[in-house]
């Protein structure tokens, strides 16, 4: 196993994520994924929204920004056209970056800026103590679902795909290997990657809705994500809550701040701006 401790700020320690959070899981796989992938150290920066996922960098050894609700995609695509030769990572939650980051999401994928996005996915608020999300599933219990959540969740690898994210990958806590690969593979990209962790917030969501500890809510994980093979074989009446893990696509398209780039070397030359 690698040695990943130079990653870590120690001197933030200890953090603040509750006993049984997935949270730490996924903040290893990142900086295991950072690691395979051999990024340098000093020319990697990791940005963040707001919420439990987002305090993440905090703990990290990289450059790191710490931004406003909803809008790390915002920062990291400034970061990125000022400075393309750097890797971008930006880590957010479910609610950051699919209810007042939505827009951002969007169009950082239309783009296929080079930004890897790996979206802690709670299906909660977390941070705020536990009200419903734009990934809450239809019918669980929230602070402000307290009668069963009647919104129906996004799929958000469709999302990405959909928006033109040339990667798209989604895994959980319980199925850790695979969701170091699916980073790396991301970091790898030159376009937008993106890689959904399921990840179990004990405290709200698993208290509200009765699925036990951290341990608990990962045996569910286990026991109901599947393969789109395995999902595609199932009966409709027999997929319950089913759901599909692994890479949902990859391709190559032109990377945004290249295409950017093209120009200026364009009219440096004292050429036509197209
Ligand atoms: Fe994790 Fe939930 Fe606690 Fe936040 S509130 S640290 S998401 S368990
Ligand atoms: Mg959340």
């Amino acid at each position: 196993m690698p040695d990943i401790s130079r990653y870590i700020r120690r001197e933030n320690l200890p953090h603040i994520w509750c006993g049984g959070c997935g949270h730490g899981i996924v903040m290893g796989a990142v900086i295991r994924a950072i690691d395979r992938a051999g990024l340098d150290q000093d020319k990697t920066v990791v940005v963040s929204g707001i919420g439990c996922s987002s305090r993440a960098p905090g703990y990290l050894d990289f450059n790191t920004l710490h931004t406003t609700h909803g809008r790390a995609l915002a920062f990291a695509t400034g970061i990125k056209l000022a400075r393309p030769e750097l890797n971008i990572i930006v880590i957010t939650g479910d609610g950051d970056l699919a209810a007042i980051g939505g827009n951002h999401f969007i169009h950082a994928c239309r783009r296929n800026i080079g930004i890897t996005t790996v979206c802690f996915n709670n299906g909660i608020y977390g941070m705020t103590s536990g009200q419903s999300s734009p990934m809450t599933p239809k019918g669980k219990l929230a602070s402000t679902a307290p009668y069963g959540n009647i919104d129906r969740a996004f799929d958000l690898c469709e999302l990405a795909r959909a928006s033109g994210a040339t990667y798209v990958a989604r895994s959980t806590t319980y199925h850790t290997t695979m969701l170091i690969n699916q980073i790396t593979k991301g970091l790898q990209r030159q376009g937008f990657s993106f890689v959904e962790a399921l990840s179990q917030c004990p405290t709200y969501y698993g208290r509200r809705n009765r699925l036990g500890a951290g341990a608990k809510m990962m045996e569910w994980y286990r026991d109901n994500a599947v393969t789109a093979a395995a999902y595609e074989k199932l009966a409709p009446e027999s997929r319950g809550e089913k759901f599909v893990i692994g890479e949902m696509y990859s391709t190559e398209e032109p990377e945004y701040t290249q295409e950017y780039q093209k120009i200026i070397d364009r009219l440096s030359g004292g050429g036509e701006a197209r």
